[in-house]
């Protein structure tokens, strides 16, 4: 353990997702002397864990409980409500705290880059399943979900998600904290068809197994794929990846039993499936396809088309960071200028910011151990005045911050006002949130 003796060293944490509380749970292991402060432009803490991950996997939500005992730690403080960029700038962090680690993810969705991308009906990924979870960016978003069809694009596990979600029932939802709003409008959609369509095929599915494998569980929709698509076999699949990929393949394999009348709901699994244009006037009237194959790793168009008519397309494709200013930004990559997440003297970056959005919530942690390694190697401590420089800034600046006494306060709300097994009932909405405290 490096310990730092005298004057603390002051690290500020911009993000507070699983990269950022990795991060302060490396710092925290390996140095003593160390206060850190973990900055949020929400009033609640833990990123996408809140606002991305399904409300029906609250066993993965779980990992919070993680994080708060490093939030519980006495050299760890959560500021919450500050928005770095716009609050408060990186430069003002740089010349208070010896350290700035960027974590503030990859929350923007990448564009399709159609024509007709701009109607009335198309949404990203980022929006609706941030409308789902009750994230206060996206609570108003009120979709037009009285249709019958709906396009889904990609095929990873956002896209699978939004497609669970879309066709679960009230009854399968109770025990969730999905959005009361979100709920409302879900479960009195006359929905009967879900698209959920892949330029590649079923064994470049970007999906896992577990989540696949839910498609095929749910009560009111019937998971169908086209046999011709799903090979037999596992053929050309990297070594590594075969027992995902086979696990993919036997659900697959288990959807060609299934058929169109069984329940009311069909989730169509397409592959091979490009989209080139999104139809209508105003609003989303359908989308047109070019039919793909996969050629030495390569996707290729063939010249053929079919069109497909819905009146919502999700778009599930992938995120990018947001720049913020005072920081090199990567736009090819969608994300901050970086080496393995040094950026520059005294400013680091992890996570979905620091290499963009691939891998899973514990992807991150190797982030966070490396840098607080490079941290604690390239920085000591300064005269910098740290969390007593923060406050004042703040409070000249007028600014409202909440602390995680102020977020367990919250959290506290929540859970009282949850109905039946309802493990809580978000609020979606910050001033809301800052009344509880007061
Ligand atoms: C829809 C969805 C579902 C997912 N489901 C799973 C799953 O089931 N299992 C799994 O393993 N992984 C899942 N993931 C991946 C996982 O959520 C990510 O790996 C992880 O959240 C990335 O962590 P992060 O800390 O880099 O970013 P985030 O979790 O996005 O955290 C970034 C934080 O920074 C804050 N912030 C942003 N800008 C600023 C700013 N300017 N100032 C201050 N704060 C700011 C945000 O409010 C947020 O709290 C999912 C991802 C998505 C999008």
């Amino acid at each position: 353990m490096t310990d730092i003796e005298g004057q603390p060293l002051w690290v500020a944490i911009v993000g507070s997702g699983p990269a950022g509380y990795y991060t302060a749970e490396a710092l925290t292991k390996n140095a003593e002397n160390i206060r850190i402060d973990i900055l949020d432009r929400l009033p609640t803490p833990f990123g996408l864990i809140r606002g991305g991950v399904a409300p029906d996997h609250q066993s993965i939500k779980a990992v919070a409980r993680r994080y708060e005992k490093t939030a519980a730690q006495k050299n760890v403080r959560f500021v919450g409500n500050l928005n770095i960029g716009s609050d408060i700038t990186i430069d003002n962090l740089r010349l208070l705290y010896d350290a700035v680690v960027l974590a503030n993810g990859a929350p923007q969705d990448l564009k399709l880059g159609l024509s007709g991308e701009d109607k009335i009906g198309v949404i990203g990924s980022a929006e609706f399943v941030g409308w789902y979870n009750s994230h206060p960016d996206f609570a108003s978003l009120n979709p037009n979900l009285n249709i019958k069809d709906v396009v889904v694009i990609g095929n990873g596990n956002v896209a699978v998600d939004c497609a669970r979600i879309l066709a679960k029932t009230a009854k399968e939802m109770a025990s969730t904290d999905l959005a009361q709003h979100a709920a409302k409008l879900i479960h009195t959609a006359p929905i009967e068809n879900i698209y959920l369509a892949g330029r590649r095929g079923p064994l470049e599915g970007k999906f896992t197994p577990k989540e696949l494998g839910e498609l095929g569980q749910l009560e009111n929709c019937v998971a169908l794929v086209d046999p011709k698509q799903i090979p037999n076999d596992l053929m050309g699949v990297d070594p590594k990846e075969l027992t995902l990929k086979g696990k993919n393949l036997n659900h697959l394999k288990k959807f060609i039993e299934n058929t169109s009348s069984e329940k009311p709901i069909n989730l169509h699994i397409m592959f091979y499936a490009s989209p080139i244009e999104i139809l209508g006037g105003d609003l989303v009237t359908g989308i047109k396809f070019e039919k793909t194959k996969v050629e030495a790793g390569k996707c290729v168009g063939l010249g053929e088309y079919f069109i497909i008519p819905c009146k919502m397309v999700l778009s599930a494709i992938g995120y990018q960071s947001t720049p913020i200013s005072g920081a090199p930004f990567d736009p090819k990559r969608g994300c901050f200028k970086n080496d393995n997440g040094f950026i520059e003297n005294g400013l680091y970056t992890v996570g979905w910011a620091k290499r963009g959005p691939s891998g899973t919530i514990g992807t991150n942690k190797p982030d966070g151990i490396a840098v607080a390694k490079l941290i604690l190697e390239q920085s000591s401590p300064s005269e910098k005045k740290g969390r007593t420089g923060l406050d004042e800034l703040v409070s000249k600046c007028g600014l409202k911050i909440v602390t995680f006494e102020g977020w367990k306060k919250i959290e506290e709300a929540e859970e009282n006002a949850a109905e039946g097994l309802a493990p809580r009932a978000k609020f979606s909405n910050i001033e809301d949130m800052l009344r509880i405290i007061d």
